[in-house]
Parts: structure tokens; sequence; C-alpha cells
């Protein structure tokens, strides 16, 4: 976009109503900017959108858990909205067997009977050495080769396969770096000291975040992307970065999920937020019990199947497939980002990389700092 010198109506167009234009917009206006903020969806807040279904926040996007390390962060979403004490104890459920997540004292007791840290500790070795992987091939190998064939078959297996669309023999080894494992009895799935939903939902969060600044749905930035530009002097740009180049390169590839929702006539399905099916046959990953994340007390209950598929135009490219071919092809775009001027590129899919909330929201404050 080439640099503009008549009046503009605003100092920022944000293409995107998410996590990343949220907080951007509101540094911008907080140092007396004018922000206009668009997002195609028919509502604000992007994947982090709740829809209140039976007075229940249905994470229509998938499960957002609110998580971090970083005090600052945590501040300044708690200086926003108030967040609840909710700590995410996922299940696990194989076949029908319940074992706890993550892998703790609590799953080793589920699995083998085992009650000391020492017992755990040498019944993990014992499977780890039985099958003596040294050069671990493919994913199989290496989580065998972590945590032994039981945890392995009946908690990673299934879910991974089911996760990648492709065999754990298939896909490379490199997929898992570490499997944590833990041998205290601690359910809580995140090592982060800060953890919680904001009370309400995250469209809280989003309101507070875009309080006071211009927006607008059911707007697709390039569907007439000049008469946006015209209106901002700058852009602040947080869609699908290939998309932004005319996919001139070709196309970035995405892992995709379809959420199948259901409202039930009973007020607790399954006693949890989340329970991960980690067999191969169950055609879903999780199901989600929504109503878990805010305690609530409502008569009925909606529940979220998982289902992951590949990726296509149409569908919503939920993952970055961060493989070489597709890393090789997003720097192609980036160089390209690099050389406009007018324009600021950030959040998941203009930066093709999986970011967790607080680290988008980190992001933005950085990209705000330095820019603004
Ligand atoms: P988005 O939220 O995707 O916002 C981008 C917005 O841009 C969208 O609303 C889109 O409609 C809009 N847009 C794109 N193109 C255009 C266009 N041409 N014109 C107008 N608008 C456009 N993080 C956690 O911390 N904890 C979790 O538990 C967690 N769970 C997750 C579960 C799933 C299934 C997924 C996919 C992600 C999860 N995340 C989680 C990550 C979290 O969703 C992201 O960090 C965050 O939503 C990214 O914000 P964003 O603004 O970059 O992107």
């Amino acid at each position: 976009m080439k640099s503009q010198t008549n009046k503009k109506q605003f100092d920022y167009l944000i293409v995107g109503a998410g996590l990343f234009g949220s907080v951007f917009a509101h540094e911008a206006k907080k140092k007396g900017k004018t922000c206009l903020v668009i997002d195609k969806r028919n509502h604000l807040g992007g994947n982090v959108y709740c829809e209140s279904i039976e007075d229940i926040n249905v994470h229509k996007y998938g499960a957002h858990i609110f998580h971090t390390n970083d005090k600052k962060i945590w501040d300044y979403v708690n200086n926003l909205v108030e967040f609840n004490h909710y700590i995410n104890s996922p299940i696990a459920n194989y076949n029908g067997e319940l074992y706890n997540l993550p892998f703790n004292m609590n799953t080793f007791y589920q699995l083998w009977g085992v009650k000391t840290p020492e017992e755990a500790k040498n019944k993990i070795q014992e499977e780890i050495k039985e099958l003596n992987i040294s050069n671990p091939k493919n994913l199989e190998e290496q989580a065998i080769s972590l945590v032994g064939k039981d945890i392995y078959f009946k908690l990673i297996k299934g879910y991974t396969e089911k996760q990648w669309g492709r065999k754990a023999t298939d896909l490379p080894a490199f997929i898992i770096k570490r499997l944590p494992v833990r041998f205290t009895y601690d359910n809580n799935y995140f090592n982060d000291k800060y953890q919680g939903i904001p009370v309400g939902g995250y469209n809280k969060l989003i309101d507070a975040l875009l309080d006071g600044i211009e927006t607008m749905t059911d707007q697709d930035y390039f569907e007439n992307n000049a008469e946006w530009n015209a209106k901002a002097k700058t852009i602040v740009f947080t869609g699908r970065i290939d998309e932004f180049f005319g996919f001139k390169y070709g196309k970035l590839n995405y892992r995709s999920l379809k959420f199948e929702s259901k409202t039930l006539d009973t007020d607790n399905f399954q006693g949890n937020a989340v329970i991960n099916y980690t067999d191969s046959t169950t055609p879903f990953t999780r199901i989600i019990e929504h109503k878990h994340f805010e305690f609530g007390k409502q008569k009925k209950t909606v529940i979220t199947k998982e289902y992951p598929q590949e990726w296509e135009e149409g569908k919503e490219p939920y993952y970055p497939v961060n493989d070489t071919i597709n890393n090789d092809l997003f720097i192609k775009y980036r160089d390209l980002a690099d050389k406009e001027t007018n324009v600021i590129f950030g959040g998941r899919l203009a930066e093709y990389k999986y970011y967790d909330m607080h680290q988008i929201i980190a992001s933005a404050l950085k990209k705000a700092a330095d820019f603004i």
C-alpha cells in the first residue's frame, strides 16, 4: 500500500477483532489514536468468542483456558475483567477406562496400581528399557522411548493419530520433544502460575478491550480493500498472510476442526469440562461440557464433540502446519510483508504461528509499543 498524505478518517484500520486486534486497538486508544476494527464474522472476539446457549457460555471455536506465567499479562487481563479459579484437569477416556491427565501419580495408580513415585518411575523405566529404542524413527518410537508403551498405547497413540489424521508411525519424531510426567498427585494440566476463565465468558474481555472503539462485523476486508485502506493511515492486518498477497506463491496449509454441539436436558453430562477420547475408534478427540468452565448451575447443559479435519478453503484454518514446505512458503510471504510500509501484520494467521492467548496478548502489546 502506498503512503497517502490526504486526511484519513482513522489512525488505524484493524482487520480482525480477535485478541490481537482487540489488544492493539485498546493500546492505540489509550495513546489517543482512533481505530476502526472490522471482522468478517458476525461477531467480535475471533476464536475466543462465546455464544450464549441456555445461559451457558459456549466456546464456539474450541475450549479456551487462560493460563500464563507472566504476571504482567495476568495483571493486564485482570485489570479488564475478573477471572474465576477454574483449573484445567482433563480426563482421558480410553475404551471406557478413565485416567487423569496430565500424566501424574493418579494416572500411574490407575494404569498399574503403583502408589509411590519410586514405583511409578521404576515401571516407566522398565518399559522404556524393554523396547530399548535408541534412535527413534517416528513419533511412535519417540513417545515410547520417553514414557514407555502403556502410556503411549492408551493415552497418546489414538488421540495423536486423530489429531493429525495420520498413523503415528508415519509422523516425524520431532513433533513430540518432551512428554512431561509428574510424580505428584497433581491433576492441574498447566504448570503456569496463573489460570482461569473470565467470569461471564471471554466476550466480557473483548468488550472491555474494545470499549469506546468503533467496530463493524460482517465486513470482509478483501471484498473492498481499496475502500478500507482509504479510511486509515495504517492497517493492522490479522487475517491470513497468503490471502493478503493474493496467494501469489500458493496457499499455506492448516489443520481444521469440526464442532458438533448439542443441548442436553440434564444438568451434568460428564462431570468435567474436558474429556479426551484417546482410543482410535471414537471419531472425535474430545467432549467439552462448557458449563463446567464457570461452575454453572443451569438446568440444562451444552456439550461439544471435537473432530479434527483436513483443512480446505471454506473451513476454519485452526492450526498452522509448521512443516518445512509451509514454513518456507510463509517466509516468502513474510518477506513481502516486510516491504509493506503502512501495514502491521500480527496474530496467529498473519504470523502463521500457533499462539496461546497470553502469547498473543504479549505479542500485540509489543507491536503496539513498537509502532504506536
Ligand atoms: P483470531 O482469534 O483468529 O482472530 C482473527 C480474526 O480476523 C478472526 O475473527 C477473523 O474472522 C478475522 N479476519 C480474518 N480475515 C479477515 C478479513 N479478510 N476481513 C475481516 N476479518 C478477517 N489459547 C489459550 O491460551 N488457551 C487455550 O485453551 C486455547 N485453546 C485453543 C483451542 C483451539 C481449538 C484453537 C484453534 C486455539 C486455542 N487457543 C488457546 C489459541 C487462541 O485461540 C489464540 O491465541 C487467539 O485466538 C489468537 O487471536 P488472533 O487475534 O491472532 O486470531
